[in-house]
């Protein structure tokens, strides 16, 4: 695969250009943007940003392909599916190395990234059952009804840095089975593995014009916003945005999923394995640098449990690897970009100023560390707070980085009451041996995705995906049969053939006869 094509006259390794009609669109010199090795520092590719001219070729090349496509028989689109995803599983390797060198996350955890989307395909390749309708025979003599799902036409989706691979595989693969045709506008920070799966899905046998990608920021969601021939928009970002997008797309007459940031939390009650559970907060919260939609940002301790887990919590936080993404051995990489790491870091400073304990302090982690070539990376150690109250903006707002703070409760009714009353609901865990408490917790926490003993729960391809209160805005989740849903339109059909014997005009409201 050759995801970009190169420059000669750039200093950079690689231009990231957009994805239209089957083919890259090499990158205009108006307006690019630089896209960092977060390891290193160091420009890694050089991304072009649509202009609305931009936008509207690719929605030319979608509204032109979407014809042939939506016609074309499920279990035919299946086999491109089929196909895409034999192609994924032998580029597997090729796609994670992208993404750590532009994400920075560890190689593994990169390949469980693409591994996840994968799922995603292989749950699409199931569309022609998952779009088989419902018949009633004779709902009135000599009268059948039955419904039928129908693609929207265009659709969009706008998608976050954390996730290059997987989150945009979160809604192309059910889109395009369905028989939309499809817009992707990734992140600008992590582009190249958008043009890696464009050309995959060409190779895979996909008709251009199916699947395209622009390559942008703002400029570009606004177009596609305010595009007509837009029927519907997939949002993954932080809330401000998510917000902001549903309220636009709505206005626009669209349909639109977008969903947001989060703050999670994981109760640890007195009766759970501290061992299991500080290695449980411990991988989720560091994992990907505590860049995950996912990641735990808040242990609540019920009862004694604090005092019992905080000493191996901060043993652990201490002992975190955290290195360049292409060490085997690292457990963390670097932040997303020098911004971020500023940003990660105010909180930390604001989080000591608002009374909180600062057990580890990941500010005093040195490049050193990190690997050899790793002197201007964008980097940052595992942060550890006590004492955090809800008061504190470290507890109320969305953080995004390696940052973990404990607060403590008497009761699990406290703890589900804390939760209930913060204004994300993406993800949950409670770590309990006792399962009338687990019930419990999972009856009455008003959060969307629950675990219990798991941290944090990421459902599976064919359940969906979706958080509550600000961490989605919508009614439909995203994936499974609810993506299906999503980017389908139901139609119902009531036929009576032979035509029957003519009644004349009925004024009435018919009822089965
Ligand atoms: P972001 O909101 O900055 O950007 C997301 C996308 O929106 C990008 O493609 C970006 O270019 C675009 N964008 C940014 N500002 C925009 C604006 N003003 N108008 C229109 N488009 C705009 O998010 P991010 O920093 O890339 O990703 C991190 C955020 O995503 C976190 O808040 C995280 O919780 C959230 N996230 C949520 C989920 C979920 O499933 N709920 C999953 C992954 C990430």
């Amino acid at each position: 695969m050759t995801p970009t094509h190169s420059n000669a006259d750039s200093p950079v390794a690689h231009n990231v250009g957009h994805w239209i009609d089957g083919q890259v669109i090499p990158v205009a010199d108006i307006k690019t943007s630089p896209v960092f090795n977060p390891a290193t520092g160091d420009i890694a590719a050089c991304v072009s940003l649509a202009t609305s001219e931009d936008v509207d070729r690719a929605v030319e090349s979608a509204v032109r392909a979407f014809p042939a496509w939506s016609l074309t028989p499920p279990i035919r689109r299946a086999r491109v599916l089929f196909k895409f995803l034999e192609l994924l599983n032998r580029h597997r390797d090729e796609l994670a190395a992208a993404i750590t060198r532009e994400h920075g996350k560890v190689t593994s955890d990169a390949q469980g990234e693409v591994t996840r989307g994968i799922e995603i395909v292989e749950f699409a390749c199931g569309i022609p059952q998952l779009l088989k309708g419902d018949f009633t025979d004779q709902v009135s003599t000599g009268i059948d009804n039955w419904t039928l799902r129908q693609p929207l036409g265009v659709v969009a989706g706008v998608t976050p840095f954390n996730f290059p691979v997987m989150v945009p595989m979160w809604m192309f693969p059910v889109a395009i089975a369905a028989g939309n045709t499809f817009i992707l506008k990734p992140s600008p920070l992590d582009p190249t593995p958008s043009i890696m799966l464009a050309q995959l899905l060409k190779e895979a046998g996909l008709p251009d014009g199916v699947f395209n990608v622009v390559q942008g920021d703002k400029a570009a969601v606004d177009a596609l916003l305010e595009h007509p021939d837009v029927m519907a928009l997939s949002f993954v970002g932080s809330t401000p945005v998510a917000h902001k997008i549903y309220i636009e797309g709505a206005r626009q007459g669209k349909r639109v999923q977008a969903l947001g940031g989060a703050k999670n939390h994981m109760v640890v009650m007195p009766d759970a394995d501290m061992e299991q559970a500080a290695d449980a907060l411990i991988g989720a919260a560091f994992g990907s640098a505590g860049e995950r939609c996912m990641a735990l940002s808040v242990a609540v301790m019920v009862g004694d449990a604090a005092e019992r887990i905080l000493p191996i919590l901060t043993q652990k936080t201490r002992a975190l690897k955290v290195r360049n993404g292409t060490d085997p051995e690292a457990e963390m990489g670097p932040i997303i970009s020098s911004a971020a790491r500023e940003r990660i870091a105010g909180y930390i400073a604001q989080g000591q100023s608002e009374g909180a304990k600062l057990l580890v302090d990941g500010r005093e982690f040195t490049h050193a560390s990190a690997g050899a070539g790793c002197d201007s990376g964008f980097w940052l150690g595992g942060t550890l707070f006590d004492q955090v109250t809800p008061e504190m903006s470290i507890y109320k707002e969305e953080i995004f980085g390696p940052v973990l703070g404990c607060l403590r409760v008497a009761t699990l009714n406290e703890a589900v009451d804390l939760i209930n009353a913060h204004e994300y609901g993406n993800g949950v865990c409670c770590y309990t041996r006792d399962g009338g408490t687990a019930r419990e917790f999972a009856r009455r926490i008003e959060v969307g995705m629950v675990g219990i003993n798991v941290p944090l729960p990421v459902p599976m391809a064919w359940h969906g995906f979706g958080g509550w209160k600000k961490s989605l805005f919508g009614d439909i989740h995203i994936y499974g049969e609810e993506g299906v849903r999503f980017y389908t339109k139901q139609k119902s059909i009531m036929q009576r053939w032979p035509a029957g014997k003519r009644t004349g005009a009925e004024f009435s409201m018919p009822t089965a006869v």
